[in-house]
Protein backbone atom coordinates (compact mmCIF):
# COMPACT_ATOMS: atom_id res chain seq x y z
CA UNK A 1 0.00 0.00 0.00
CA UNK A 2 1.07 3.57 -1.15
CA UNK A 3 2.78 5.97 1.73
CA UNK A 4 2.10 2.89 4.55
CA UNK A 5 4.12 -0.10 4.10
CA UNK A 6 7.01 1.91 2.85
CA UNK A 7 7.78 3.17 6.46
CA UNK A 8 6.76 -0.11 8.21
CA UNK A 9 9.51 -1.95 7.05
CA UNK A 10 11.87 -4.26 9.25
CA UNK A 11 15.39 -3.62 8.11
CA UNK A 12 15.47 0.02 7.51
CA UNK A 13 13.73 0.58 10.62
CA UNK A 14 16.83 -1.88 12.26
CA UNK A 15 19.39 0.34 10.50
CA UNK A 16 17.68 3.22 11.58
CA UNK A 17 17.75 1.99 15.10
CA UNK A 18 21.59 1.41 14.68
CA UNK A 19 21.87 4.80 13.96
CA UNK A 20 20.44 5.91 16.89
CA UNK A 21 22.62 4.04 18.97
CA UNK A 22 25.68 5.57 17.16
CA UNK A 23 24.73 8.77 18.04
CA UNK A 24 23.52 8.56 21.66
CA UNK A 25 27.29 7.17 21.97
CA UNK A 26 28.72 10.43 20.73
CA UNK A 27 26.29 12.35 22.04
CA UNK A 28 26.79 10.41 25.52
CA UNK A 29 24.48 11.53 28.05
CA UNK A 30 20.68 11.57 28.36
CA UNK A 31 18.76 12.74 26.09
CA UNK A 32 14.25 13.66 26.21
CA UNK A 33 12.93 14.20 23.40
CA UNK A 34 9.05 15.04 23.40
CA UNK A 35 6.41 14.16 21.50
CA UNK A 36 3.16 16.50 20.85
CA UNK A 37 0.92 14.46 18.97
CA UNK A 38 -1.31 12.32 21.13
CA UNK A 39 -1.35 9.71 17.70
CA UNK A 40 2.71 9.52 18.05
CA UNK A 41 2.10 8.14 21.36
CA UNK A 42 0.23 5.67 20.45
CA UNK A 43 2.39 4.91 17.28
CA UNK A 44 5.32 4.75 19.87
CA UNK A 45 4.01 1.77 21.80
CA UNK A 46 1.88 0.25 19.25
CA UNK A 47 5.00 -0.40 17.01
CA UNK A 48 7.26 -1.06 20.07
CA UNK A 49 9.61 1.93 19.26
CA UNK A 50 11.08 2.34 22.96
CA UNK A 51 12.57 -1.37 22.64
CA UNK A 52 14.68 -0.24 19.96
CA UNK A 53 15.81 2.69 21.51
CA UNK A 54 18.96 3.34 23.70
CA UNK A 55 18.46 3.10 27.62
CA UNK A 56 19.97 7.24 27.80
CA UNK A 57 17.18 8.07 24.96
CA UNK A 58 13.66 8.95 26.46
CA UNK A 59 10.46 9.70 24.97
CA UNK A 60 8.40 12.16 26.66
CA UNK A 61 4.89 12.02 26.12
CA UNK A 62 3.51 15.58 26.14
CA UNK A 63 -0.01 17.21 26.09
CA UNK A 64 -1.14 16.36 22.44
CA UNK A 65 -4.54 13.95 23.11
CA UNK A 66 -7.06 17.61 22.78
CA UNK A 67 -9.28 15.48 24.93
CA UNK A 68 -6.91 14.98 27.53
CA UNK A 69 -5.89 18.50 28.09
CA UNK A 70 -8.90 19.74 28.45
CA UNK A 71 -9.57 21.15 31.79
CA UNK A 72 -12.36 19.67 34.42
CA UNK A 73 -13.67 23.33 34.56
CA UNK A 74 -14.78 22.70 30.69
CA UNK A 75 -15.91 19.27 31.67
CA UNK A 76 -18.22 20.59 34.49
CA UNK A 77 -19.30 23.45 32.30
CA UNK A 78 -20.25 20.88 29.83
CA UNK A 79 -22.28 18.53 32.37
CA UNK A 80 -23.98 21.97 33.75
CA UNK A 81 -25.11 22.64 29.62
CA UNK A 82 -26.70 19.33 29.74
CA UNK A 83 -28.50 19.93 32.65
CA UNK A 84 -30.09 22.64 31.17
CA UNK A 85 -34.03 22.62 29.36
CA UNK A 86 -34.37 22.31 25.81
CA UNK A 87 -30.69 21.30 25.17
CA UNK A 88 -29.11 18.66 23.39
CA UNK A 89 -24.99 18.45 23.68
CA UNK A 90 -23.51 17.48 20.36
CA UNK A 91 -19.50 15.62 20.89
CA UNK A 92 -17.39 13.79 20.04
CA UNK A 93 -17.54 10.19 21.71
CA UNK A 94 -14.54 10.11 23.77
CA UNK A 95 -15.75 13.59 25.77
CA UNK A 96 -18.62 11.69 27.07
CA UNK A 97 -16.61 9.64 29.48
CA UNK A 98 -14.02 11.88 30.73
CA UNK A 99 -14.76 12.21 34.37
CA UNK A 100 -15.50 15.79 35.41
CA UNK A 101 -15.14 17.17 39.22
CA UNK A 102 -18.40 15.23 40.13
CA UNK A 103 -20.02 13.74 36.97
CA UNK A 104 -19.85 12.97 33.28
CA UNK A 105 -22.11 13.33 30.39
CA UNK A 106 -22.16 9.94 30.10
CA UNK A 107 -23.48 9.65 33.70
CA UNK A 108 -25.83 12.96 32.54
CA UNK A 109 -26.93 10.82 29.59
CA UNK A 110 -27.89 7.78 31.58
CA UNK A 111 -30.06 10.34 33.86
CA UNK A 112 -32.06 11.92 31.26
CA UNK A 113 -29.79 14.49 29.51
CA UNK A 114 -29.61 14.45 26.03
CA UNK A 115 -25.82 14.09 24.68
CA UNK A 116 -25.77 13.03 21.27
CA UNK A 117 -22.54 11.29 20.13
CA UNK A 118 -21.79 13.07 16.44
CA UNK A 119 -18.55 12.46 14.03
CA UNK A 120 -18.27 15.76 13.04
CA UNK A 121 -19.51 19.32 13.41
CA UNK A 122 -21.82 19.66 10.24
CA UNK A 123 -23.79 16.24 11.89
CA UNK A 124 -24.35 18.58 14.85
CA UNK A 125 -25.64 21.36 12.36
CA UNK A 126 -28.03 18.62 10.75
CA UNK A 127 -29.26 17.97 14.61
CA UNK A 128 -30.01 21.35 15.09
CA UNK A 129 -31.50 21.60 12.16
CA UNK A 130 -33.86 18.88 12.69
CA UNK A 131 -34.82 20.06 16.17
CA UNK A 132 -35.64 23.86 15.77
CA UNK A 133 -37.42 24.30 19.28
CA UNK A 134 -33.23 22.72 21.24
CA UNK A 135 -30.60 24.43 21.03
CA UNK A 136 -28.03 22.16 20.14
CA UNK A 137 -24.52 22.64 21.80
CA UNK A 138 -21.45 21.30 20.05
CA UNK A 139 -18.08 20.64 22.37
CA UNK A 140 -15.48 22.24 20.14
CA UNK A 141 -12.21 20.15 21.13
CA UNK A 142 -9.40 20.00 19.47
CA UNK A 143 -6.08 21.66 18.45
CA UNK A 144 -5.25 23.41 14.79
CA UNK A 145 -6.49 20.32 13.10
CA UNK A 146 -10.18 20.44 14.04
CA UNK A 147 -10.30 24.38 14.65
CA UNK A 148 -11.24 24.76 10.89
CA UNK A 149 -13.69 22.80 10.86
CA UNK A 150 -15.73 24.00 13.72
CA UNK A 151 -15.54 27.57 12.06
CA UNK A 152 -16.90 26.85 8.86
CA UNK A 153 -19.75 25.12 10.58
CA UNK A 154 -20.38 27.87 12.71
CA UNK A 155 -20.13 30.05 9.26
CA UNK A 156 -22.61 27.78 8.15
CA UNK A 157 -25.01 28.11 10.43
CA UNK A 158 -24.22 32.11 10.16
CA UNK A 159 -25.45 31.88 6.69
CA UNK A 160 -27.90 29.43 6.80
CA UNK A 161 -29.59 31.70 9.83
CA UNK A 162 -29.68 28.25 12.18
CA UNK A 163 -29.66 30.13 14.98
CA UNK A 164 -30.04 27.22 17.62
CA UNK A 165 -26.38 26.11 16.57
CA UNK A 166 -24.49 26.34 19.17
CA UNK A 167 -20.04 25.79 19.78
CA UNK A 168 -19.04 25.73 23.01
CA UNK A 169 -15.10 26.15 22.33
CA UNK A 170 -13.18 24.60 24.26
CA UNK A 171 -10.10 24.91 21.12
CA UNK A 172 -6.60 25.40 21.95
CA UNK A 173 -3.12 25.59 19.50
CA UNK A 174 0.54 24.22 20.09
CA UNK A 175 2.74 26.44 20.11
CA UNK A 176 1.97 28.44 23.57
CA UNK A 177 1.45 25.40 25.46
CA UNK A 178 5.20 24.15 23.82
CA UNK A 179 6.75 27.33 25.07
CA UNK A 180 5.09 26.68 28.39
CA UNK A 181 7.03 23.33 28.33
CA UNK A 182 10.33 24.67 27.13
CA UNK A 183 10.42 27.29 30.15
CA UNK A 184 9.46 24.76 32.73
CA UNK A 185 12.89 23.43 33.16
CA UNK A 186 12.11 20.96 35.44
CA UNK A 187 10.69 18.96 32.61
CA UNK A 188 14.47 19.54 30.39
CA UNK A 189 13.50 19.37 26.99
CA UNK A 190 16.23 18.38 24.34
CA UNK A 191 13.78 18.02 21.21
CA UNK A 192 10.53 18.38 19.85
CA UNK A 193 8.81 15.62 17.37
CA UNK A 194 6.33 18.34 16.20
CA UNK A 195 2.78 16.97 15.79
CA UNK A 196 1.94 15.92 11.94
CA UNK A 197 -2.10 16.86 11.69
CA UNK A 198 -1.04 19.72 13.75
CA UNK A 199 1.34 20.90 11.03
CA UNK A 200 -0.92 20.00 7.84
CA UNK A 201 -2.67 23.04 9.14
CA UNK A 202 -0.02 25.23 10.28
CA UNK A 203 2.74 24.48 8.51
CA UNK A 204 6.14 23.27 9.88
CA UNK A 205 6.47 27.32 10.13
CA UNK A 206 5.08 27.56 13.55
CA UNK A 207 8.16 26.10 15.09
CA UNK A 208 10.53 28.63 14.13
CA UNK A 209 10.73 30.55 16.98
CA UNK A 210 11.26 27.19 19.47
CA UNK A 211 14.71 26.99 17.50
CA UNK A 212 15.30 30.46 17.24
CA UNK A 213 14.87 31.55 20.82
CA UNK A 214 14.72 28.69 22.75
CA UNK A 215 17.63 26.24 20.70
CA UNK A 216 15.68 23.29 20.83
CA UNK A 217 15.57 21.26 18.18
CA UNK A 218 12.16 20.51 16.28
CA UNK A 219 11.42 18.07 13.81
CA UNK A 220 8.11 17.06 12.34
CA UNK A 221 7.43 13.64 11.94
CA UNK A 222 4.81 11.25 10.15
CA UNK A 223 2.91 8.66 11.84
CA UNK A 224 4.47 5.33 10.67
CA UNK A 225 7.38 3.93 12.70
CA UNK A 226 9.76 4.48 10.11
CA UNK A 227 8.96 8.50 10.61
CA UNK A 228 9.20 8.34 13.62
CA UNK A 229 12.70 6.50 13.74
CA UNK A 230 14.17 9.04 10.99
CA UNK A 231 12.47 11.74 12.94
CA UNK A 232 14.46 11.03 16.14
CA UNK A 233 17.43 9.89 14.24
CA UNK A 234 17.50 13.78 12.53
CA UNK A 235 16.88 15.44 16.03
CA UNK A 236 19.88 13.69 17.74
CA UNK A 237 21.55 14.49 14.83
CA UNK A 238 20.82 18.37 15.28
CA UNK A 239 21.55 17.50 19.00
CA UNK A 240 24.89 16.56 17.91
CA UNK A 241 26.28 18.59 15.49
CA UNK A 242 25.07 22.10 18.11
CA UNK A 243 22.10 22.53 15.72
CA UNK A 244 18.31 23.71 16.72
CA UNK A 245 16.39 24.13 13.30
CA UNK A 246 12.77 23.05 12.39
CA UNK A 247 12.99 20.15 9.41
CA UNK A 248 10.25 18.35 7.75
CA UNK A 249 10.60 14.71 8.14
CA UNK A 250 6.61 14.73 7.51
CA UNK A 251 7.07 16.21 3.57
CA UNK A 252 4.05 13.90 1.92
CA UNK A 253 1.69 15.59 3.90
CA UNK A 254 3.32 19.03 5.35
CA UNK A 255 3.93 21.99 3.59
CA UNK A 256 6.35 25.52 5.15
CA UNK A 257 3.18 27.33 5.32
CA UNK A 258 0.46 24.99 5.63
CA UNK A 259 -3.31 24.94 4.62
CA UNK A 260 -3.61 28.85 3.87
CA UNK A 261 -7.49 28.26 3.65
CA UNK A 262 -8.24 26.49 6.52
CA UNK A 263 -6.13 28.87 8.60
CA UNK A 264 -8.02 31.64 6.65
CA UNK A 265 -11.20 29.81 7.70
CA UNK A 266 -10.05 29.33 11.51
CA UNK A 267 -8.62 33.40 11.89
CA UNK A 268 -12.15 34.78 10.90
CA UNK A 269 -14.28 32.30 13.34
CA UNK A 270 -11.62 32.87 16.26
CA UNK A 271 -9.49 34.61 18.16
CA UNK A 272 -6.92 33.73 20.62
CA UNK A 273 -7.53 33.85 24.52
CA UNK A 274 -5.95 32.15 27.51
CA UNK A 275 -7.03 29.38 28.18
CA UNK A 276 -6.03 26.40 30.83
CA UNK A 277 -5.32 23.14 30.14
CA UNK A 278 -4.98 20.35 32.46
CA UNK A 279 -1.07 19.92 34.43
CA UNK A 280 -0.09 22.93 32.70
CA UNK A 281 -2.61 25.37 33.96
CA UNK A 282 -3.42 28.97 32.13
CA UNK A 283 -1.52 29.79 29.30
CA UNK A 284 -1.99 32.82 27.60
CA UNK A 285 -2.86 33.36 24.06
CA UNK A 286 -3.40 29.21 23.68
CA UNK A 287 -7.04 29.01 23.53
CA UNK A 288 -9.70 30.28 20.65
CA UNK A 289 -12.48 32.03 21.59
CA UNK A 290 -15.17 32.82 18.95
CA UNK A 291 -14.99 36.11 17.37
CA UNK A 292 -17.73 39.00 18.61
CA UNK A 293 -19.24 38.98 14.91
CA UNK A 294 -20.19 35.62 15.49
CA UNK A 295 -20.72 36.02 19.24
CA UNK A 296 -24.65 34.47 19.07
CA UNK A 297 -23.39 31.17 18.03
CA UNK A 298 -21.40 31.30 21.19
CA UNK A 299 -22.62 28.91 23.80
CA UNK A 300 -20.73 30.93 26.01
CA UNK A 301 -22.13 34.46 25.27
CA UNK A 302 -25.72 32.87 24.95
CA UNK A 303 -25.80 30.87 27.79
CA UNK A 304 -23.51 31.97 30.59
CA UNK A 305 -23.18 29.78 33.51
CA UNK A 306 -20.81 29.31 36.23
CA UNK A 307 -20.08 26.20 37.92
CA UNK A 308 -18.28 25.03 41.57
CA UNK A 309 -14.81 25.35 41.61
CA UNK A 310 -13.57 22.27 39.83
CA UNK A 311 -11.45 19.42 41.39
CA UNK A 312 -8.98 16.24 40.42
CA UNK A 313 -9.44 13.38 41.51
CA UNK A 314 -6.88 12.84 44.21
CA UNK A 315 -5.17 9.66 43.07
CA UNK A 316 -5.00 11.20 39.06
CA UNK A 317 -1.61 12.02 37.82
CA UNK A 318 -2.49 12.76 34.48
CA UNK A 319 -1.46 15.95 35.38
CA UNK A 320 2.37 15.21 35.35
CA UNK A 321 2.18 12.77 32.67
CA UNK A 322 0.64 15.30 30.38
CA UNK A 323 3.97 17.62 31.26
CA UNK A 324 6.03 14.54 30.61
CA UNK A 325 7.50 14.16 34.24
CA UNK A 326 5.85 10.80 35.31
CA UNK A 327 4.50 7.81 33.58
CA UNK A 328 1.34 6.30 33.93
CA UNK A 329 3.62 3.43 35.81
CA UNK A 330 4.29 5.94 38.56
CA UNK A 331 0.16 6.34 39.23
CA UNK A 332 -1.10 3.93 41.90
CA UNK A 333 -4.50 3.74 40.07
CA UNK A 334 -3.02 2.33 36.83
CA UNK A 335 -4.57 -0.95 35.40
CA UNK A 336 -5.91 -2.10 38.85
CA UNK A 337 -8.83 0.95 39.44
CA UNK A 338 -8.64 2.76 36.05
CA UNK A 339 -8.66 1.21 32.89
CA UNK A 340 -10.06 2.62 29.59
CA UNK A 341 -13.60 0.44 30.54
CA UNK A 342 -13.63 2.56 33.97
CA UNK A 343 -11.28 5.42 33.46
CA UNK A 344 -10.66 7.61 36.18
CA UNK A 345 -8.72 10.56 34.59
CA UNK A 346 -8.92 11.80 31.01
CA UNK A 347 -5.76 10.05 29.93
CA UNK A 348 -6.97 6.86 29.68
CA UNK A 349 -10.27 7.96 27.96
CA UNK A 350 -8.96 8.33 24.75
CA UNK A 351 -7.23 6.45 22.25
CA UNK A 352 -4.73 8.70 22.19
CA UNK A 353 -4.19 9.13 25.91
CA UNK A 354 -0.62 8.20 27.42
CA UNK A 355 -3.05 5.95 29.93
CA UNK A 356 -5.01 4.29 27.39
CA UNK A 357 -1.57 3.82 24.92
CA UNK A 358 0.21 2.15 28.39
CA UNK A 359 -2.95 0.17 29.15
CA UNK A 360 -2.77 -1.50 25.68
CA UNK A 361 0.41 -1.75 24.34
CA UNK A 362 3.05 -2.46 27.04
CA UNK A 363 2.41 -5.40 28.37
CA UNK A 364 5.09 -7.59 28.75
CA UNK A 365 6.95 -4.16 28.08
CA UNK A 366 7.62 -2.41 30.84
S1 LIG B 1 -3.93 5.73 35.13
FE1 LIG B 1 -5.90 6.75 35.34
S2 LIG B 1 -5.82 7.70 37.35
FE2 LIG B 1 -3.73 7.21 36.78
S3 LIG B 1 -2.97 9.05 35.78
FE3 LIG B 1 -3.78 7.74 34.18
S4 LIG B 1 -5.89 8.44 33.91
FE4 LIG B 1 -5.19 9.26 35.88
Amino acid sequence: MKYVSEFRQEEPARRLAGKIHQLMEDIDRKISLMEVCGTHTMAVFRYGITDLLPEKLHLLSGPGCPVCVTSNDYIDKAVAYAHQDKVIIATFGDMVKVPGSRSSLAQEASEGAQVKVVYSSLEAIKIAQRNPQKKIIFLGIGFETTAPTVAASILMASKGDISNYLVFSGHKIMPPAMQALVENHQIGIDGFLCPGHVSTITGSKIYEFLARKYRIPCVVAGFEPLDILESIHLLLSQIKSGQAKVENEYRRAVTYQGNLKAQKLMDMVFEKRSTSWRGIGEIPGSGLKIRKEYSSFDAEVRLPLKVAKSREHPGCICGDILRGLKSPLDCSLFKRVCTPSHPVGACMVSNEGTCAAYYKYSEGRV
